[in-house]
């Protein structure tokens, strides 16, 4: 394969995707997009690749964000992987509108760089290979609001956008987003070397990703590919406690956007819960509810029992794949208990939290309580009133009955400190989430040409957990508009 040449970044290029083979992927570059034009960037993300803040501010950087200018020791592909959409087979699917730039050594490992919105590929199917403004908006926040709450997550370097026309309901305009993670291989990528019957090309794909990623399943006693399963159920297991604590639903966790190393990655129609509701449907498409708040710890086995159906060619039966897929069952209501322990300022899980936590989101989904809202008074309830938390409930008896439970828990344990408390819930229970008020308001600004509330956004989403000023409107309660606004799978 040779090398584009192009512009030079002074990054270390290693492709190391590219080395599987043209079985895996389509080499070819980014459209070009006319007049480009910066949206929002992060500077974080330049420092994790080792991009100069300031050159990112260039012509040159616009251009090679946009998919305008090759960027030298690239090679940019897009790769086949196919899915199970909505519990059915869906076939191959593939990069149908991302192009991987390639893999960039960091001083904190690899990182691929890929632009999503970057025109044709031959897995574009019916679609136009474009992404609109206002979805790479959405993706762009939420990748970074992610990371400061502390969710394993791809990163957003940018989004530009052009005038391009991109037809969907209606006629909007053309946007890049510039993804960033260690890989994006998804439980599709196996799925489609499997169902296809390429077995070989399986292997390969699972022992690149062990390789790099699970080095310790190829010293595990017993099938490594088995060990494999289990790695994955357990990164997957966290990831999905961390969202169901943070009140994040999804919205498509289809298996072609379930990350091999356990990342949030594809940011369609998510949504962070205002009013607590467990079967909240976040993606209007979604009229099933499949992907409902309150499944997404059940669809995520479901996908990984996907991924472990398509890794039965490297195993010796599929007693082994059941086996590697049974600790999910234990971990992940451990995970999400001792999450939500932590949300209540309980240091550790003791019988009868379960019914705690199980009582109380009773009694903030009968009265519609806001979820971000709700947890973050609470910090303030361990030394201080409880009166702004009782007046988020209708039924305040039944609160004040919980309530009670919760602080004799609370001071039963060993060596209580309040303040301590207090300070660990408030690193635990976010002031500020992305809630889709927040990236609509943003989205229409940017759409009249103003991208400042995207950079307030993504500065403020950075750091959630802390206090800081001029920040207290993205804090507060969503306006009464908020729950009218229609997220779909239209991106
Ligand atoms: P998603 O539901 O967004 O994860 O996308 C599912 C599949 O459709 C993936 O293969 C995407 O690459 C592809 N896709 C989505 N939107 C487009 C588009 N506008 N053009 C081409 N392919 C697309
Ligand atoms: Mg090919
Ligand atoms: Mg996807």
């Amino acid at each position: 394969i040779d090398l584009a040449t192009g512009l030079d970044l002074g990054l270390t290029w290693r492709n190391r995707f590219a080395s599987l083979g043209e079985a895996f992927y389509t080499l070819l570059s980014p459209t070009p997009l006319p007049q480009p034009h910066w949206v929002g960037t992060s500077p974080a993300v330049a420092d994790l690749l080792g991009l100069d803040r300031a050159w990112l501010e260039s012509p040159d950087a616009l251009n090679v964000f946009t998919g305008n200018a090759p960027v030298a020791g690239t090679q940019p592909l897009a790769s086949v992987y196919s899915g199970h959409q909505f519990g059915h087979w869906a076939g191959q699917l593939g990069d149908g509108r991302a192009i991987l730039l390639g893999e960039v050594d960091t001083a904190s490992g690899p990182q691929e760089v890929q632009l999503k919105g970057a025109g044709l590929t031959p897995y574009s199917r019916m679609g136009d290979g474009r992404a609109v403004l206002r979805s790479s908006i959405r993706e762009f926040l939420c990748s970074e609001a992610m990371h400061g709450l502390g969710i394993p997550t791809s990163r957003a370097l940018c989004v530009t956008g052009s005038p391009a026309p991109v037809y969907r309901e209606t006629v909007e305009t053309a946007a890049v987003v510039t993804r960033v993670a260690p890989s994006f291989i998804r439980f599709g990528h196996f799925e489609h070397f499997s169902h296809g019957g390429l077995h070989g090309e399986l292997r390969q794909l699972a022992d690149f990703v062990i390789d790099r990623f699970y080095p310790a399943c190829r010293e595990a006693p017993g099938n490594p590919y088995a060990a494999l399963l289990e790695a994955v159920s357990a990164r997957t297991a966290v990831m999905v406690a961390q969202w169901q604590a943070v009140g994040f639903c999804h919205g498509v966790m289809n298996t072609d956007n379930m990350s091999i190393l356990g990342l949030t990655i594809d940011y369609g129609p998510f949504q962070f819960l205002d009013a607590f509701n467990p079967a909240h449907i976040c993606n209007h498409s979604d009229t099933g509810g499949r992907y409902a708040y309150i499944r997404q710890p059940n669809i995520a086995y479901w996908n990984l029992f996907a991924l472990g159906q398509a890794l039965l060619p490297l195993m010796d039966d599929q007693q082994q794949a059941l086996d590697a897929l049974e600790p999910y069952k234990a971990l992940f209501p451990a995970e999400q208990q001792r999450r939500m322990g932590a949300k209540l300022g309980l240091a550790s899980v003791q019988a009868g939290d379960t019914e705690l936590v199980e009582s109380l989101m009773q009694l903030m989904a009968k009265d519609a309580v806001d979820f971000t809202i709700f947890f973050r008074r609470l910090c303030g309830a361990v030394s201080g009133p409880l009166e702004p938390v009782r007046d988020l409930f209708l039924q305040r008896e039944a609160f004040d009955a919980w309530a009670l439970r919760w602080r004799e828990r609370l001071h039963a344990q060993p060596g209580f400190d309040a303040d301590a408390t207090a300070a660990a819930m408030r690193q635990v229970n976010p002031r500020i989430v992305l809630r889709n008020h927040l990236g609509q308001g943003a989205i229409e600004r940017a759409q009249n040409g103003d991208f400042s509330e995207v950079d307030r956004l993504v500065k403020a989403l950075a750091f959630p957990f802390d206090e800081r000023e001029g920040e207290d409107d993205l804090a507060a309660f969503p306006p009464d508009w908020a729950s009218q606004i229609e997220i779909s799978c239209s991106s």
